[in-house]
């Protein structure tokens, strides 16, 4: 066993504190690599809180994770000591379901592991996350990253990146469409850098007046204030797309009134709790109501790619380990500029 430091919640009401624990030894197809930055993604303290179900504690939550290989094993040849490497949202999958083999892993069959709050597949233990100084993964679910970027604000690209690329990439979005991001987070700004590298006309829909000049910066042609009741109804039937990024309840049917006829909202935040959508909302413009989760593996590193092509990272805010309860305080609020990522270092 390998051991490890890291932080972990051990139930839902306590914060979260250091606590060592093991990691598998390097098994024949698994890559080892120590972790130098993690990016706190809003879906870390939902799982914490056990927002969505019931967790498994202690909870060493981070699936934005991004090191150096300190060890490979005998059957690797993707990986060698010293590259870069990252992680996502999952650390593997039964590989031969119709999902898996069409490179949709996210959608396995039989559920993908998760990179913390799982299960191994064989059970013999849960999975801890990133928020640790090393972790053994299947080199299967080892991304490649370049060094042609910041490493630091390369790590959040490993979820909100992927989230947000892939359903752009699913419907297409670009040219002659106009896109409205729905909340200015850590996936909603990747969202923005994404939709307006593709070529739509992006709009920020935001609660936060304050957010509006970083909005353009990030290269959004356009900022809505959603508490605004007159800039709400001016933005009325406008969007083909609403990518809709908020991690707390929120109205669905006053949103799905602001596309055009034929427009598509795709949800990926995840409030706690469920949203009620009025049939009205949906039949008058023919609209869509859709979701998407994370990506898989072939188009996470796609995703890689083509950031290290067009110089698109993450806006990052570095923190120290044990200011993790006050990044995840300023979350909450809405206050975060754009990810905060976690310096391992300081562990
Ligand atoms: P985040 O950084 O906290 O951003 C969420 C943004 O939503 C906030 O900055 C805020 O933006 C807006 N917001 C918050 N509360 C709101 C409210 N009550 N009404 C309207 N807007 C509100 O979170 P994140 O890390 O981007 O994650 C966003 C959500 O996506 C979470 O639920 C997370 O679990 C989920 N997620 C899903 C996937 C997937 O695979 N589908 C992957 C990763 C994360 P403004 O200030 O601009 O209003
Ligand atoms: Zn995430």
């Amino acid at each position: 066993m390998i051991e490890t430091k890291g932080y972990a919640a051990q139930d839902e009401n306590t914060p979260l504190a250091p606590w060592t624990f093991n990691r598998r030894e390097v098994g024949a197809h698994d890559v080892q690599f120590d972790i130098l930055y993690c990016g706190v993604c809003h879906s870390d303290l939902h799982q914490i809180k056990n927002d969505w179900f019931p967790g498994i504690f202690p909870m060493v939550p981070g699936h934005e994770i991004v090191g150096r290989v300190v060890k490979v094993g005998d059957h690797v040849t993707k990986f060698k000591v010293g590259d870069l490497a990252g992680t996502g949202c999952m650390v593997d999958s039964c590989q031969v379901c119709e999902n898996c083999k069409q490179d949709l892993e996210q959608y396995c069959l039989e559920g993908n592991t998760q990179t913390y709050n799982g299960m191994e597949r064989d059970g013999s233990m849960p999975t801890y996350g990133g928020y640790s100084n090393t972790i053994v993964v299947r080199e299967e679910f080892v991304l490649h990253i370049s060094d042609k970027l910041d490493l630091a604000a390369v790590a959040p690209l490993l979820c909100a990146g992927i989230t947000t690329y892939s359903p752009l990439r699913y419907w297409k979005v670009g040219k002659g469409h106009k896109l409205a991001v729905l909340g200015l987070g850590g996936l909603g700004h990747m969202a923005v850098k994404f939709g307006v590298a593709f070529g739509a006309e992006v709009t920020v829909l935001s609660t936060s007046p304050a957010k509006e000049a970083d909005a353009k910066k990030l290269g959004a042609h356009n900022f809505v204030v959603t508490t605004d009741a007159a800039q709400l109804k001016a933005a009325r039937g406008s969007f083909d797309f609403i990518l809709d990024t908020v991690s707390a309840p929120h109205d669905f049917n006053l949103y799905l009134s602001l596309l055009r006829t034929n427009g598509t909202m795709i949800c990926v935040g995840v409030p706690p709790e469920p949203a009620q959508v009025a049939a009205f909302s949906l039949l008058g413009g023919r609209k869509s109501l859709a979701g998407s989760g994370i990506g898989g593996i072939a188009e996470t590193q796609e995703m890689l790619d083509f950031c290290a092509e067009h110089n698109i990272v993450s806006d990052i805010e570095m923190i120290d380990i044990k200011d993790i309860q006050s990044a995840y305080d300023r979350m909450v609020k809405g206050d975060v500029r754009y990810r905060f990522v976690i310096d391992m270092a300081t562990l």
